[in-house]
């Protein structure tokens, strides 16, 4: 008797002290904050040091101040939606199943790193931009923009239905998210994924940004008149150019959207006499275009400003709430974007431009003040990368690395030396050709293949970083491509894509040629 009463103590203790351990891990575990843009590059951001000092961004660049840049954050299908599914799911679109952006749906009942966190009991929410087609999975509660959502006065869809809101987008995401955090279940740690619509197309200001660079002209990019010559048909048959593409929205010929009569007063305002003039000048070809790149950067980095200062409203909250010093919090975006380079606007290449996210992670205790990094790193990372600072393991079939050794300042020897791309999306829009390829610190080995197209290109970031030659055929580099077509091969066998992609995979528009598409667009 006395023994079992023994063995019962020593078990009450075992408890007790799990019971603390769990306790001490509940409250060392951080809350993960995620601030996510929309096409958003890093040309745009001060902390990214771009020749053309476009835009001073104050408040991220302190992200970058007491946290690690990453200057290679790549992305592996440089468009809104599969980003967002790799992002979720830690995995390729081929293996998640969210190609492109026109016939793919999220499918929800797969594993995602949200759900992982809920389960392991973590606060989840989800705020903003979703743009996934099927109701977010894995969250406490959501709160989201239907499709790309409005810039002035938007929407936003709920579990109990749409909410109409007032206001400029950025700030009301901002709001929302604010709240959620000061109202949330405060007995656990939190993921909270804060997602903006901006800066996405069709670049549509706050009304106090407007005129923000009083009528000073930004500096063009080398660029801008890019002639590709040696270059494949795939990318001289874009349809992405401030030149042949931009419409009367893109560059606020006419209003955006959904503004009250006040709004839209204020918009006039600042637009029609700069219009007017526009019209009376009759600008023609370069002029013309030089006209538009103006009104893009004031527009579109007008839409940066009003994330900065949100990113700023955010980092005071959490010093306000005594909440930063265990909060991680993780700033990055969909794609990088053109702006101006190669005369295009938009995403889709392999380029530098579009393939390359910005990333800042801020981790106090974690994370040393103003470092820097430049391996490879990429979305398909994030998934592991927050199940490991919550403790967790990660789902088998992920497919990225956590960056938690890289925020020690190590490099694990192992550490990706490439990376494995792929965009499928086409004709519509922007008619960019799929490609595949292998990115490294150096070069890019990519096959344009489809429908009308067969060419290969080989891209040196040290030669020629505005990447506008061609060396494939370049004898200087036949033992270099040599070694890229191996390296690609063997990405394609470490990532599962072995086999030719399903047609739906490239949208559900036909090819030229082509009757029927596979896959008809679903209704919504
Ligand atoms: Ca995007």
């Amino acid at each position: 008797m006395k023994q079992l009463a023994f063995y019962i103590a020593v078990a009450a203790i075992v408890t007790l002290e799990q019971l603390s351990a769990v306790k001490a891990e509940e409250a060392t575990r951080p809350n993960i904050l995620f601030i996510f843009c929309d096409d958003l590059t890093c040309q745009s951001l001060s902390c990214y040091g771009d020749n053309r000092h476009l835009l001073d961004t104050p408040h991220i660049d302190r992200l970058a101040r007491e946290g690690m840049r990453f200057d290679r954050c790549l992305v592996t299908n440089s468009i809104c939606g599969p980003s967002r599914a790799s992002i979720l799911t830690g995995k390729y679109s081929h293996l998640n199943g969210f190609y492109n952006n026109s016939n793919c749906k999220f499918d929800g009942d797969q594993v995602t790193f949200p759900k992982l966190l809920q389960k392991s009991g973590y606060a989840t929410a989800m705020i903003g931009k979703w743009h996934l087609g099927s109701d977010p999975t894995g969250f406490d509660d959501w709160n989201i923009l239907p499709g790309q959502g409005l810039y002035y006065n938007p929407s936003m869809i709920t579990k109990d239905g749409r909410v109409k809101t007032d206001g400029y987008v950025t700030d009301v995401v901002t709001d929302l998210s604010l709240a959620w955090i000061r109202n949330r279940d405060k007995s656990k740690p939190f993921l909270l994924m804060s997602q903006q619509k901006a800066p996405h197309r069709e670049w549509a200001p706050a009304l106090r940004h407007l005129g923000w660079n009083k009528d000073q002209d930004f500096a063009e990019p080398e660029t801008l008149f890019d002639d590709y010559a040696g270059r494949s048909l795939a990318i001289r048959d874009h349809d992405m150019g401030l030149e042949r593409t931009f419409t009367d929205l893109d560059v606020k010929l006419v209003p955006s959207p959904n503004m009250t009569e006040a709004q839209l007063q204020e918009w006039n305002a600042y637009y029609e006499p700069r219009n007017e003039a526009f019209r009376q000048a009759n600008l023609q070809g370069r002029e013309l275009v030089r006209w538009r790149y103006q009104r893009y950067m004031h527009d579109y980095l007008a839409c940066v400003k009003a994330v900065d200062e949100n990113v700023g409203r955010i980092l005071d909250f959490l010093d306000e709430e005594k909440l930063t010093d265990n909060t991680l919090v993780v700033f990055s975006s969909d794609q990088g974007f053109f702006l101006g380079e190669h005369g295009w606007f938009d995403k889709r290449w392999i380029l530098e431009e579009s393939l390359r996210s910005p990333l800042l992670a801020r981790w106090p205790s974690k994370i040393a003040a103003g470092a820097t990094n430049k391996n490879i790193v990429s979305l398909i990372d994030f998934a592991e990368t927050f199940l490991d600072a919550a403790g967790l393991q990660p789902d088998a079939e992920m497919q990225g690395h956590s960056l938690l050794p890289l925020w020690k300042g190590e490099t694990p020897s192992d550490w990706r030396q490439s990376l494995y791309y792929h965009y499928y999306e086409f004709p519509s829009p922007h008619r960019v050709r799929p490609h595949v390829g292998v990115i490294t610190e150096r070069y890019k080995l990519v096959h344009y293949y489809k429908p009308d197209v067969d060419d290969w290109e080989l891209l040196d970031r040290e030669k020629d970083p505005l990447e506008v030659t061609n060396f494939y055929t370049d004898p200087a580099y036949s033992n270099t491509v040599k070694v890229l077509h191996a390296e690609l091969e063997r990405l394609k066998v470490e990532v599962q894509e072995t086999a030719e992609p399903p047609r739906s995979a490239y949208g559900s528009e036909p090819f030229e040629g082509e009757t029927q598409p596979e896959n008809p667009k679903p209704k919504n």
